[in-house]
């Protein structure tokens, strides 16, 4: 997800509409990074004495895509945590709701609110719960992933946790009455997976209301990130670091699967790396990188899912 929004931000103009709306994507993605495996690995030692079931990203898609960082489902609720993990002094304003990061080098940062955050989760998550037939309460917390962020001015009202404090506060939740079975609560968590399998958040372009034409082509530079390489030879030249590959252009390819769609012709392929020859783009996709499907003119091709691509 984080590589799709990397290369979205890199192959759009500058001065794209758009741009904003990723950056503030981006930064949010990198505000729960890391924090996320902290809560799990606290969550492996929380063992209540009622029945429940714990889903961890859980991403939803219905008619609007969204995801849950962790999920408890009881028989009487459904708790939801949205995990955070930003370092330094956490401040929170309201009018508007927003969350300021002082970083300990000085540096400010803004972001969403994560209380506004969970909210909006919370809805949504309450909307899907409806659409599938179940009537169950839904709370949501913020989930402060480290001790090393100091939160200053939550708002009033609010409630914000610490990692460290979710299993306490989660055992001693005074929870509601019954509202399903057992039996239910297994087949809503099922449910529940089974929409998060549908889920593709791929081709990010169009999701995001982007046309191909916008998009940049070329091969990037690995290390310069946004200069584009030239094509010497066998190999790929980055003008700014002088660096040499031969295989930039997978990283290109993994790219167009990511923001365009989710296969490629040669022509798109000679098109999109910039290259002077078909033979060249075919020579490319001819790797165990890329499955074939078709033959001659109509010839596709796939990722490969079983072959990672080697990042340098
Ligand atoms: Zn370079």
């Amino acid at each position: 997800m984080i590589a799709g929004f990397q290369a979205l931000a890199k192959r759009l103009p500058l001065s794209h509409l758009k741009q904003e709306v990723i950056k503030e994507r981006l930064n949010s993605i990198n505000a729960g990074f890391g924090g996320e495996e902290r809560l799990d690995h606290l969550m492996k030692y929380f063992d209540p004495d009622y029945p429940h079931l714990i889903i961890q990203d859980l991403p939803i898609s219905t008619n609007v895509d969204f995801q849950v960082d962790t999920l408890l489902l009881t028989q009487s609720c459904a708790i939801l945590l949205e995990v955070k993990n930003l370092s330094g002094r956490l401040r929170f304003t309201v009018n508007p709701s927003a969350l300021h990061q002082t970083k300990a080098s000085g540096e400010e940062k803004g972001y969403q609110s994560p209380l506004v955050q969970a909210e909006v989760i919370k809805w949504k998550f309450e909307n899907v719960l409806t659409s599938l037939g179940f009537d169950l309460p839904v709370q949501a917390y913020v989930v402060i992933a480290y001790p090393n962020q100091i939160v200053v001015d939550s708002p009033p009202g609010s409630v914000i946790w610490s990692a460290d404090e979710v299993m306490i506060r989660l055992h001693n939740f005074n929870m509601p009455p019954e509202k399903i079975s057992e039996v239910e609560m297994q087949q809503l968590g099922q449910r529940l997976l089974n929409l998060s399998s549908e889920f593709n958040p791929f081709p990010l372009a169009a999701k995001h209301g982007i046309s191909t034409s916008e998009i940049g082509t070329g091969v990037y530079c690995p290390d310069c990130k946004t200069i584009k390489m030239e094509r010497c030879k066998r190999s790929w030249h980055c003008p700014a670091c002088k660096l040499k590959s031969s295989d930039a252009h997978h990283e290109a390819i993994s790219e167009w699967f990511m923001l365009i769609k989710p296969s490629i012709s040669a022509a798109e392929c000679k098109k999109f790396l910039e290259l002077e020859h078909l033979s060249k783009a075919r020579n490319i996709l001819k790797n165990p990188l890329y499955k074939r499907v078709g033959n001659n003119k109509m010839r596709r091709y796939y990722r490969e899912m079983h072959v990672g691509i080697h990042k340098k």
